[in-house]
């Protein structure tokens, strides 16, 4: 038997979502305003113009005067699309391990028929750049054709530098191509694809850019296009070289209409602010986050197991756009985060691989304010509380006390 429907309207919390996973992020109404909007023919004088205001935005993000294409798929299909287009079977890549979005990618470049060699890294400090640069020396016959590196591993919320990868690279006078995963930092974090030598950028619509998931996109640099072109992966639908070819629209089947005009008013919206203003407050929201793990953590912040701590231990490398939260010893974070979403409307991350149940994850990024963190971070407490995970006071007043400086 069915419940009455007043008891079913009453057991959903009330007020708005607090969404606060590392993606997708919140969709602004704005965005969903302009996306609220009769179809268009992909082909009409006046959806080529919105396309290509989008892909001269999108390269003011990622900034690059490169090649930009567009896929309707997650950032999974972009991954492949890269894999298809830039190599041939049985070549090598190199895997800079960052966390469990490293090892995927990795494992889709296997899967699909390369070798993959892999530079190990403790996944709370981040990968040892001097270890990438001795695998790179080693490499005397050039046989590894590309790096691949998450830029914001969003599983332990650590960094990777990718100027210091470009750099190992030129050092070692490697023509390797850097392959560049920006899933969770585009548009929250500072990124140059052109400056930092990247030749290739995956990103998705559903963080920093604050739109529905679904639609990835990809910066490709001349040296990546020169590869494509010898590159014998089988590939149709994720051709670039097809894309290209299908003009005006650089598309393979019917363009996804709507997300342009959300990515139309994304690319507004953060340029209104300006890139700088959106990197600055992710720093702000960010720290704001680090100073109340740490206080949740007790006197040493949480390094002896009894309170939760920052997974992350390279103070440097800390992401600015999710924190990745270790719990105290003998807790798991799946009661505290189910009580938060079921009870108290909050949705955090969950830990991801080997992290799961020991982790959770506060994603602050994409359409973030103060008011929003705080309610946030006072219902973590108030959840880790509920289901007596152990954690000091003040956590809210640590951040209240980063955010008033
Ligand atoms: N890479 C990173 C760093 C991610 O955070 C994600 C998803 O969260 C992915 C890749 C996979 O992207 P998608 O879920 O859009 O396929």
């Amino acid at each position: 038997m069915t419940a009455p429907v007043i008891a079913q309207v009453n057991a959903k919390p009330r007020g708005r979502q607090f969404f606060n996973n590392p993606g997708p992020t919140n969709i602004p109404d704005r965005i969903l305003r302009a996306m609220d909007r009769p179809v268009m023919d992909f082909l009409a004088p006046e959806f080529l113009e919105i396309q290509r205001a989008c892909h001269a935005g999108v390269k003011r993000i990622l900034k690059t005067d490169q090649e930009i294409f567009f896929h309707a798929s997650t950032g999974h299909g972009a991954w492949e699309a890269a894999i298809a287009n830039l190599f041939s079977p049985g070549e090598t890549v190199l895997v800079v391990e960052t966390g469990y979005f490293s090892g995927g990618w990795g494992e889709m470049a296997k899967t699909v028929g390369l070798k993959v060699e892999t530079v190990q890294a403790d996944w709370r400090k981040g990968v040892d750049i001097a270890k990438f640069a001795e695998r790179l020396a080693r490499d005397k016959a050039h046989e590894i054709k590309a790096v691949l590196a998450v830029h914001n591993e969003t599983s332990t919320g650590l960094v990777l530098p990718l100027p210091e990868i470009r750099r190992a690279l030129d050092e070692a006078k490697h023509p390797a191509l850097l392959l560049s995963d920006t899933i969770s930092s585009l548009a929250s974090m500072e990124y140059k694809m052109d400056a930092w030598g990247i030749d290739l950028t995956v990103g998705g619509s559903q963080k920093g850019l604050m739109l529905p998931t679904g639609m990835a996109i990809t910066g490709v640099s001349g040296k990546a296009m020169e590869a494509a072109r010898k590159a014998k992966l089988p590939k149709y639908y994720f051709n670039w070289q097809l894309m290209a070819e299908r003009k005006p629209q650089r598309f393979i089947g019917t363009v996804p209409v709507h997300f342009f005009f959300g990515l139309q008013e994304a690319i507004k919206m953060l340029e209104e602010e300006t890139l700088d203003a959106v990197f600055a407050r992710h720093a702000r929201l960010a720290e704001a986050t680090r100073a109340a793990v740490r206080a949740w953590g007790g006197p040493n912040g949480g390094a002896d197991g009894k309170g939760p701590q920052l997974f992350g231990q390279s103070e440097q490398r800390l992401s600015n756009s999710v924190t990745t939260v270790l719990m105290p010893e003998g807790t798991t974070s799946d009661a505290m985060r189910k009580v938060a979403l079921e009870r108290f409307n909050l949705s955090l991350g969950g830990g991801l691989g080997p992290l799961m149940g020991k982790v959770f994850r506060i994603g602050h990024l994409g359409d973030l304010n103060e008011p929003m963190l705080l309610g946030c971070l006072a219902t973590t407490e108030l959840a880790m509380k509920t289901v007596g995970v152990p954690f000091a006071p003040g956590g809210v007043d640590a951040a209240i006390e980063s955010l008033a400086n």
